[in-house]
């Protein structure tokens, strides 16, 4: 069986990736969401095991032990980290997967991955991402200036994606994915078998 396709979302924080891989899935449910182990205290109105498996320091290193991780990094001072099982267990079966997860953690994925499809997300430009940041008020002054610092460093690492897609309008943008998921899937290279089977009837 062909091996389903695994893409990755990657954005600096407050780009929107987190409403746009929402939007993704709503149109395209035929994609499974990994949910993300994580050492941070959940936010307001997210759910337990749907936004993220919120676990403890103890737990997080018992997975790392565990090689039950299939990659990790440690953001903002908390860890999160991607759950093996999950993706290799739905690529298998040939169902796509995305994560939705940091630089660090993408390009992990990619030495592991190398025929996964590597999508960065971005804003329209710094400044609208630090009024978006300030928009969602969940942040002190002091985490906004780190994030905004690490947007920068974040941006300078998108020529190792594949797609850049501008967050400028949700829909938009959501639309552009959709295209490049299409486009992915009739790629040669993962539509041999349907070739084969031509030939050989
Ligand atoms: P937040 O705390 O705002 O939900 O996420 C902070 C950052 O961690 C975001 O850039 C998000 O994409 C990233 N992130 C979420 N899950 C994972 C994961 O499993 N692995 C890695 N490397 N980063 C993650």
């Amino acid at each position: 069986m062909q091996q389903g396709i695994l893409i990755v979302l990657s954005g600096p924080s407050g780009t929107g990736k987190g409403t746009i891989c929402k939007e993704l899935l709503r149109s395209m449910p035929e994609l499974h969401y990994s949910v993300s182990a994580t050492t941070r205290p959940a936010r307001t109105g997210e759910i337990k095991g749907v936004s993220y498996h919120f676990v403890s320091l103890e737990s997080f290193q018992q997975m790392l032990s565990q090689d039950a991780l299939l990659e990790w990094a440690q953001v903002y001072g908390q860890y999160y980290g991607t759950p093996r099982q999950y993706v290799d267990e739905k690529l298998q079966n040939g169902q796509d997967v995305v994560l939705e997860i940091d630089v660090q953690g993408a390009m992990k994925i990619k030495e592991k991955f190398p025929q996964g499809v590597f999508i960065f997300i971005v804003p329209p430009s710094l400044a609208e991402l630090s009024v978006r940041i300030n928009k969602r008020g969940s942040d002190t002054p002091d985490a906004i200036a780190k994030r905004l610092g690490c947007a920068k460093t974040e941006l300078s690492l998108a020529g190792s994606y594949n797609y850049v897609i501008m967050n400028d309008e949700v829909a938009k943008a959501v639309n552009k994915i959709r295209s490049i998921v299409t486009a992915e899937k009739c790629r040669t290279v993962r539509n041999q078998d349907i070739l084969d089977k031509i030939c050989n009837d």
